[in-house]
């Protein structure tokens, strides 16, 4: 069958549809051990599971059906243009702030259409508009598609292109930008734009979703809505991130671009910021800051600072007991110019790395060090081995990400080789990917359940 035919379908659930011979967009009954059911198939979401078969019933409800329960399916008829995005024409309003979404792909790119469950390619600003009708009331808004990429594929060419579109539409006087990417890598993206692209003048906001949008939960709509808020209206003129911020569909939380990390694979309130408090939280009715040390929106001189390199010759190394030092030995013998060390405790390795780690530094290598808890602070010089580490050439990164890490490095070693100023670099925080100390509050590991962070947050409220 062509491809159109299974759409998103993978594995043990395409297998299924072709040998009932069903397919996507088939107006369908259903035989299964559970009973009949008709309705249309619909496309499936790639990153859903390969075990069930989505129907849209004639009342408008979507059910997955799992395949082992499906016995036979005979189609009655197709039924594709009914589920077709009404293309509205979006309408412009002058007191509204002009707001540029740049499309780069993922799940939120693809999937728009929550209140059909349609599995469509909504981009255009008339279709989003078909398909999240808030928007309206939100902005104008001018949507530029630059990739369709899921995040796993975005990488250097990726930043330094949407960085330069980004410089671009500030320029040409957006009020604010929303960057759609896919959830998996957005932390790494958010630390590329944020070195990439300072002195914003306005809020460069990016948004995913975590679940796809023919999932009655999803967070597609919401997030996508409060970022062009955040993007339009906000104060925060900085690279932040907008996700859900309790796993109910409350309200989003701002995340600073290098202090973010997604958390969970799954929970929509996947990303957290780790180390600090978030920047804001924002929902359809409020913007509410949570800190007041943050870049404010300016009107005057629209332009930013863009610095649009990345060297890919880094890499990070997440120590584990047992390792040999030919992981170190390979990395400098195939011309890798960086390494980001993510390491134990207070950031150590083990004793037989030493010698490789000082013929990579001897070879010209830029050597870092992070750790892998994520919170808390390198402090090499409490044991003797952390003080060996540091005399081999290892400069520890404070309370950097490793993730952040890796990307600063590869940014700076676009910029220069030089050791000292690579390292003037990394150690001279841009935008709190190093940070004098972690409040009490910053390590907030939410374990259950997650509604009361509201009421912790409006403990700041001021
Ligand atoms: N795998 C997808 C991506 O990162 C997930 C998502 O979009 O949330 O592109």
């Amino acid at each position: 069958m062509e491809k159109e035919g299974l759409k998103g379908y993978r594995g043990a659930a395409k297998e299924k549809l072709i040998s009932l011979k069903a397919r996507v967009w088939g107006d369908v009954v259903v035989d299964t051990s559970r009973g009949e059911f008709r309705g249309i198939i619909l496309p499936r979401s790639e990153t859903a599971d390969d075990q069930h078969i989505v129907l849209k019933l004639h009342n408008g409800y979507n059910i997955g059906l799992h395949i082992e329960t499906v016995n036979k399916i005979e189609e009655l008829g197709y039924r594709k243009a009914h589920y077709k995005i009404p293309e509205k024409s979006f309408p412009i309003d002058p007191d509204k702030p002009k707001v540029t979404l740049f499309g780069t792909g993922g799940t939120i790119a693809s999937r728009l259409d929550y209140r059909t469950g349609a599995v469509i390619p909504a981009f255009s600003p008339g279709e989003l508009y078909g398909a999240v009708p808030e928007l309206v009331d939100v902005c104008n808004l001018n949507t530029i598609k630059l990739y369709g990429e899921f995040s796993e594929n975005i990488g250097r060419e990726h930043w330094i292109g949407v960085a330069k579109a980004i410089a671009e539409a500030i320029e040409d006087g957006a009020d604010g930008i929303v960057v759609g990417h896919g959830t998996d890598t957005m932390h790494h993206t958010a630390a590329a734009l944020t070195f990439m692209v300072q002195d914003s003048p306005v809020p460069i906001i990016i948004v995913g979703s975590q679940r796809s949008s023919d999932r009655p939960s999803s967070d597609a709509a919401l997030n996508l809505i409060n970022a062009c808020r955040a993007a339009g209206y906000g104060e925060i003129a900085e690279v932040l991130v907008c996700m859900f911020g309790p796993t109910s569909d409350q309200y989003d939380l701002l995340h600073r671009g290098t202090r973010v990390r997604k958390m969970h694979s799954s929970y929509r309130s996947t990303f957290r910021t780790i180390g600090e408090r978030p920047m804001a939280m924002v929902s359809t009715s409020e913007y509410v800051p949570l800190r007041d040390d943050y870049r404010r929106r300016r009107k005057d001189n629209l332009k930013v600072k863009l610095t649009p390199v990345f060297d890919d010759r880094v890499s990070i190394v997440y120590y584990y007991p047992n390792m040999k030092p030919d992981i170190i030995d390979s990395l400098v013998d195939n011309g890798y110019k960086g390494i980001v060390i993510a390491g134990t405790g207070l950031g150590h390795v083990n004793r037989p790395l030493y010698p490789s780690l000082k013929r990579a530094y001897e070879a010209g290598v830029h050597i870092y060090m992070t750790v892998q808890t994520l919170w808390g602070y390198v402090q090499m010089f409490v044991y003797d081995t952390g003080r060996d580490i540091l005399d081999l050439g290892v400069v520890p990164l404070d309370n950097m990400l490793p993730e952040v890490a890796y990307v600063k490095l590869g940014w700076a070693l676009g910029q220069t080789h030089e050791r000292d100023e690579v390292k003037d670099i990394m150690l001279t925080p841009i935008a709190d990917e190093i940070t004098a100390r972690e409040p009490i509050d910053g390590y907030l590991v939410m374990q259950g359940g997650l509604p009361e962070v509201k009421e912790f947050f409006k403990s700041y409220k001021r």
